[in-house]
């Protein structure tokens, strides 16, 4: 490609609200535009990048035994109904009407259009399992979209989705998946770590992400140094010293928990359904004001502030202002710092007070004149903490420690619940209708490339791993009106070509030091500088990521690259 008619426009300086190093480069190396907040356009290397992490995506689904499709970005909402979660998934969803007022969705994911793809054309056990992705465009109006196509409005995402007749059937197609993410991150050359997740509002049970370890990432792992434990710090182990009251009046019993124990574990002493996590915790903090802290996604989108015993309204608060009550930091059950002495309630008795039911002296019913230690059944935690790095690790072995990860990947086990609600059932051996066993596994394409990008560079530039690079090659003609020079730039480059290497031809009428700097900051692995000495046939070959140059005669250059 020739870099003179090539839209590649570099930047000198770093782009005032660019506040990570992924989002600077990607614009000052010319890969994206931002074209309104968090949408993006890709300029032709940004979209010869995503290809090269798609290949590689496409390459292991494959291999996976993955059949590649292509659903519409737009979707109808009745869909999203049927399913149940056209209310759950809020204001993420873009939703829009088309002329004769009926009511679609912008694709966030898309559960509700293959079950219901494979629900009308798969009826027998004899075509399960079965396993389907796309890669494809995602709109999803995130609250705060930022750091360029890393938390981005639209991006693309490679979404798969397993059909099985069993539970063993969904973990094996799970384990495919997952050692399939493994090979897939690997290739990008990213250092990560699966981590144990929480399934959020997607539902099901099982759940890893893969998270890309770098200091800007937005969420917190706990892992251990010694073992394979790690986690979202979200579901991570808490400690916890608490009294539990019996029954509605009960005495209170201290019990003394120095074990770690898993917030799932925790849902499970607040009596909360099993396969969920805590929904809502109601904090009460020197006997006021209730908080009402309700899950979804990593960010607290609002917090119901409840000054409860007596008022049965929800006041909408601020996550600052929450966090200013509990004197904590913002976020959700995240690595906050609660005050000592809270008590919490789970959702069972949250739902009874939102409800606003009255009346008889039963367990979790009041709403006026409550008292929690005597109404409700209350659990009260005593220095509620989360696990703190330097903890022992719950396997026993090795210390915790945190790092901030960057999701770029999350598979989950599903269950049944989009094929119940939508209806994708097949017949088993003996004629029996059963219902199809899902999976579901994402990854965030344009995220992978911005998380590379965060990986990899230096203060010149992107230092781009070989497997993803645009280019393999950047052959820069140090001064095109050099008749030497442009000539052996132009053999080089057509040579190149024809070896099949993918070549980045600068023949630009600038200055050296301009292409010199361009080419770092674009970050091709190697670079061919034709000089001075393209009298005498001679090149200076230059590895991006060392730095390591060397002068290579002409013939000799195809054995050096190789
Ligand atoms: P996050 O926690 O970062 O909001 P998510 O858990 O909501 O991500 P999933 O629903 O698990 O995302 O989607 C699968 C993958 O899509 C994620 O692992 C991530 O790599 C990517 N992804 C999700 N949201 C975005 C976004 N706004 N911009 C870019 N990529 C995204
Ligand atoms: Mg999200
Ligand atoms: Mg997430
Ligand atoms: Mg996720």
């Amino acid at each position: 490609m020739r870099q003179r008619t090539y839209l590649s426009p570099t930047l000198r300086d770093v782009p005032a609200d660019a506040e990570i190093k992924s989002h600077q480069l990607m614009l000052r190396a010319g890969f994206i535009r931002q074209t309104a907040s968090g949408i993006y356009s890709y300029l032709p290397l940004g979209r010869k990048t995503l290809r090269k992490v798609e290949e590689i995506i496409r390459e292991e689904m494959n291999e996976a035994g993955g059949q590649e499709v292509l659903m519409p970005a737009i979707q109808p909402a009745e869909l999203w109904e049927e399913s149940g979660r056209l209310g759950d998934y809020g204001p993420e969803l873009m939703r829009l009407k088309d002329r004769h007022g009926r009511d679609f969705v912008l694709g966030a994911t898309h559960e509700e259009v293959i079950t219901t793809l494979v629900r009308d054309d798969v009826q027998s056990y004899k075509k399960l399992p079965m396993n389907l992705y796309q890669i494809q465009t995602k709109y999803r109006d995130e609250r705060r979209p930022r750091f360029g196509v890393l938390r981005s409005r639209e991006f693309i995402m490679k979404d798969a989705y397993s059909f099985d007749t069993s539970q063993e059937g969904l973990d094996r197609s799970y384990d495919a998946m997952y050692n399939a993410y493994q090979n897939i991150f690997s290739r990008c050359q990213l250092d990560f770590r699966a981590v144990e997740a929480d399934s959020g509002a997607i539902g099901g049970t099982d759940t890893h992400e893969f998270m890309v370890l770098s200091e800007i990432g937005e969420d917190t792992i706990a892992y251990s140094d010694q073992s394979n434990f790690a986690a979202n710090i979200e579901i991570a182990p808490i400690q916890m010293t608490y009294i539990k009251s019996n029954e509605p009046l009960g005495e209170l019993e201290v019990v003394d928990t120095p074990n770690v124990r898993t917030i799932s574990e925790v849902s499970e002493f607040l009596d909360v359904n099993a396969n969920q996590t805590i929904k809502s915790l109601l904090f009460i903090v020197d006997e006021q004001p209730v908080l009402v802290l309700v899950r979804g996604d990593h960010e607290v989108n609002e917090i119901k502030v409840k000054n409860a015993f007596n008022k049965a309204t929800v006041e909408l608060a601020t996550p600052e202002q929450a966090a200013e009550l509990l004197n904590c930091e913002t976020g959700f059950i995240g690595p906050i710092n609660l005050p000592k002495s809270v008590t919490v309630i789970a959702d069972k008795a949250v739902e009874a007070i939102v409800n606003g039911i009255c009346g008889a002296n039963e367990r979790d019913k009041h709403v006026k004149n409550v008292n929690p230690d005597r109404d409700f059944n209350v659990l009260r935690y005593e220095d509620l903490r989360f696990i703190q790095e330097g903890d022992p690790s719950p396997c026993g072995k090795g210390i915790i420690k945190f790092a901030m990860g960057i999701e770029v990947g999350h598979v989950f086990k599903l269950g049944t619940k989009y094929s119940e609600a939508l209806g994708a059932t097949y017949l088993d051996e003996k004629g029996k209708t059963q219902t199809m066993i899902m999976g579901c596994y994402g990854i965030g394409v344009s995220r992978t490339v911005a998380a590379i990008v965060e990986q990899h560079h230096d203060e010149n530039g992107i230092v781009w791993p070989t497997s993803v690079a645009p280019f393999d090659l950047h052959l820069v003609t140090i001064n095109v009106k050099d008749q030497d020079q442009n000539e052996l730039g132009e053999k080089l480059y057509n040579s190149l070509k024809q070896q099949r290497f993918e070549v980045l031809y600068d023949d630009r009428p600038e200055r050296a030091g301009v292409k010199f700097k361009d080419s770092d900051l674009i970050g091709l692995p190697i670079r061919v500088a034709v000089g001075k000495k393209a009298s005498e046939g001679i090149v200076e070959v230059k590895v991006r990521k060392t730095g390591e140059m060397i002068e290579v005669p002409v013939a000799d250059l195809q054995a050096t690259l190789t």
